[in-house]
């Protein structure tokens, strides 16, 4: 059997990179996949058909993870769909970088809204579902920036820090309801959000990774597959660095 056979997961922010690594590899493990996407929706369809061919029932949701109630509306229409939700993956994130002098009172804003505030809106959407089922993974995704902080990068920090304080809180309360939230920080992980930085930025960061390589979604997707799986049964409110050991 399937590490994650019968299970249903939520993954947000699946159209490309990361959110697509993690929902391939939940398939490959047996899950059914509920995932969302803000506009790409050429990219969701052919995601949708690559899992369904892995023998999994898979769909796309166009759904804005910031907005509170599209959030309750999505799970409530996962909830028809697939009957339960059993591992919520909060992955939808962006970056508007700037030193903190050019940094706009919007771009601070949006980004909290978008990386901190959906995580929020989806934990809230999910809990009774959860308590009602006795059983629950949440897994969090934040970024070694959240854990040490990075010029230039003041709001995305903040966000990804907030994701951290906000789960081990998730986790205490909700522990004895056996539903448990953990985060996963990734390091440096080639996909869109990172394709803009030029090669010597690069190549400076390679340098301060003991495995001297940059990650792949699919690193990151293993994780989650511990993390979501009856493997990690005892582990809660944890923060599992997926870094290549850049930060310890
Ligand atoms: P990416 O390639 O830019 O993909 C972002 C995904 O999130 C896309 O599927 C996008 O949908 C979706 N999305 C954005 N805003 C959304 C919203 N409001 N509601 C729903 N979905 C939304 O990013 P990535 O590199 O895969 O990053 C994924 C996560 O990992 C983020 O939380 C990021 O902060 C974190 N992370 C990344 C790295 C890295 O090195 N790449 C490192 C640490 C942490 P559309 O395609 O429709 O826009």
């Amino acid at each position: 059997m399937k590490l994650l056979e019968g299970k249903t997961v939520i993954v947000t922010g699946a159209s490309r990179g990361i959110g697509k690594g993690i929902a391939e590899k939940m398939a490959e493990a047996g899950a059914h996949v509920a995932f969302t996407y803000r506009s790409s929706s050429d990219k969701a369809l052919v995601l949708e058909k690559a899992l369904k061919e892995k023998g999994v029932k898979a769909k796309a949701y166009q759904s804005d993870a910031a907005d509170f109630e599209q959030a309750q509306e999505l799970v409530k229409q996962v909830l028809e769909d697939f009957g339960q939700v059993d591992i919520l993956i909060n992955n939808a994130g962006i970056t508007k970088d700037n030193l903190l002098m050019r940094m706009r009172e919007e771009d601070f804003d949006e980004v909290i809204r978008v990386n901190l505030k959906s995580v929020f809106n989806m934990t809230k959407a999910v809990l009774r579902p959860m308590m009602k089922q006795r059983k629950g993974s949440i897994i969090n995704i934040s970024s070694v920036v959240g854990v040490r902080g990075n010029a230039g990068q003041a709001n995305y920090a903040a966000s990804k820090a907030g994701i951290i304080g906000f789960s081990k809180s998730v986790a205490q309360e909700l522990g004895s309801r056996n539903i448990r939230c953990n985060v996963v920080a990734p390091g440096f992980i080639e996909t869109e959000m990172t394709s803009a930085l030029d090669e010597k930025i690069l190549e400076e960061w390679k340098k301060q990774i003991p495995l001297r390589r940059t990650g792949t979604p699919e690193d990151v997707a293993n994780a989650c597959i511990f993390l979501a799986s009856d493997l990690s049964d005892y582990v809660t409110g944890q923060v599992l660095l997926v870094d290549g050991g850049m930060v310890m």
